[in-house]
């Protein structure tokens, strides 16, 4: 048996977050204490009114394949969310929903890119979006920033990175993983610069707008004089801790929701009908639901962060929402306890995950070798006590 695998597959990388989850989860399996602050999922449980609507739809029977776009009534709803909350005008034939944001990401990558067309990715970014521009056989063209630019790039750096192949460019605000937030006026900027070139789509990831810490949440597509170069994405898993139910979404000029709907009904048809009622419930309900997880997100950032900034030699950011902080850990490279030597990031996430039993993602994942990623979507009595970990293992290191 010839078991060879595709030219495409060969090219991607496994997901780097699910990696490190899946090394922790072994490890705990072999029964090793292993705190495992690698995936980016709240521990809340989905609100019940939510788990409710659910058990609603299995009882009324929405158990038949949906419209391959999602049910009229969720794409009502996203339509009136996007006003209600964004103040932008998405018809419901402009939304698609799909299984997870991801699944939208991939709908976008296949649906409109091109071999060779090349995708901008402001670093750090979250480590699918490499992986995915890949599959159609785009070229990602990653911009550098680091932690003392707040992690965003100038639109210098933008304006450089454009060539006459550049056909995207993706972000997501609050970012993942470094917690950034893009302000209006920064939008602004970067739609007036991307304005100059029509034939360049913004994919703009909002999953975590109801994490932001810093006010109102921005979207790029609130200009109208960039929206029909504008993609909006989100999804419920992480405002809503609906994580597993897989729901995601996207708003967009109508021919790129006809491409992705095209291709969405020969990969997958349209997602999960009881996910779909749940979600629906999730958008129709006040935005104010997702306050208390919000508030114990920041509590936690609080906490993170007057921990981490007493261990020496780590470098930290401000993150303005997410739940995750993403240390520039540099000092800590060309350092030995006396068997491992520390070479860069990975190194050190590994060093963390042997010596200490905390398992974090590497920066490189995201784009940045120098820093590593840490979530703290846990309780903060696991969080105290990973960080005491961390900083016990680091004090090995010589
Ligand atoms: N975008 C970003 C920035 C994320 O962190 C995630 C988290 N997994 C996703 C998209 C995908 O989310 P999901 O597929 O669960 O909707
Ligand atoms: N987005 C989350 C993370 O960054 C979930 C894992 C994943 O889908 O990669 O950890």
């Amino acid at each position: 048996m010839n078991n060879q695998i595709s030219n495409t597959l060969n090219n991607l990388s496994e997901s780097e977050t699910l990696a490190m989850t899946r090394l922790s989860r072994e490890l705990i399996a072999e029964g090793k204490d292993v705190i495992s602050l690698s995936i980016g999922e709240p521990d809340f449980d989905t609100p019940e009114f939510i788990k409710d609507a659910a058990k609603k739809a299995i009882d009324d029977n929405y158990t038949h394949y949906t419209p391959v776009p999602g049910y009229s009534e969720l794409r009502n709803a996203i339509s009136t969310k996007f006003k209600r909350d964004n103040n932008l005008d998405y018809s419901p034939d402009q939304i698609v929903v799909s299984t997870g944001a991801k699944h939208s990401l991939a709908n976008i990558s296949i649906s409109l890119l091109n071999p060779d067309d090349e995708v901008i990715l402001p670093a750090p970014y979250w480590v699918s979006y490499r992986e995915i521009v890949k599959i159609p056989g785009a070229k990602p063209v990653e911009i550098p920033s680091s932690i003392d630019q707040d992690f965003k790039v100038s639109i210098a750096q933008i304006k450089a990175a454009i060539t006459d192949k550049t056909r995207m460019i993706w972000f997501s605000t609050p970012c993942n993983p470094s917690g950034s937030v893009y302000s209006k006026d920064e939008l602004r900027d970067i739609a007036e610069l991307i304005k100059e070139y029509p034939n360049i789509i913004i994919v703009s990831d909002e999953i975590y707008e109801h994490i932001s810490f810093t006010g109102k949440h921005e979207s790029i597509a609130q200009f109208d004089f960039i929206k029909d170069q504008v993609i909006t994405v989100n999804g419920v898993s992480k405002g809503f801790a609906m994580t597993g139910w897989r729901i995601g979404y996207l708003g967009a000029p109508k021919w790129i929701a006809d491409a992705c709907i095209k291709m969405q009904g020969q990969f997958t048809s349209g997602t999960c009908s009881i996910s779909q009622k749940a979600a629906q419930a999730a958008l129709e309900a006040d935005p104010v639901c997702t306050l208390k997880m919000k508030k114990s997100f920041e509590k936690r950032r609080e906490l993170v962060l007057s921990l981490m900034n007493e261990i020496p030699g780590i470098k930290l950011n401000f993150p303005k929402g997410a739940f995750y902080v993403f240390p520039d850990v540099s000092n800590y490279f060309g350092k030995s306890d006396g068997e491992t030597v520390i070479n860069n990031a990975t190194d050190l996430t590994m060093f963390l995950l042997n010596n200490g039993l905390v398992a974090l993602v590497t920066g490189e994942a995201f784009g940045d070798p120098n820093c590593i990623r840490i979530s703290y979507a846990a309780s903060e009595e696991v969080l105290i006590e990973a960080i005491k970990r961390i900083k016990e293992t680091l004090a090995l290191l010589k």
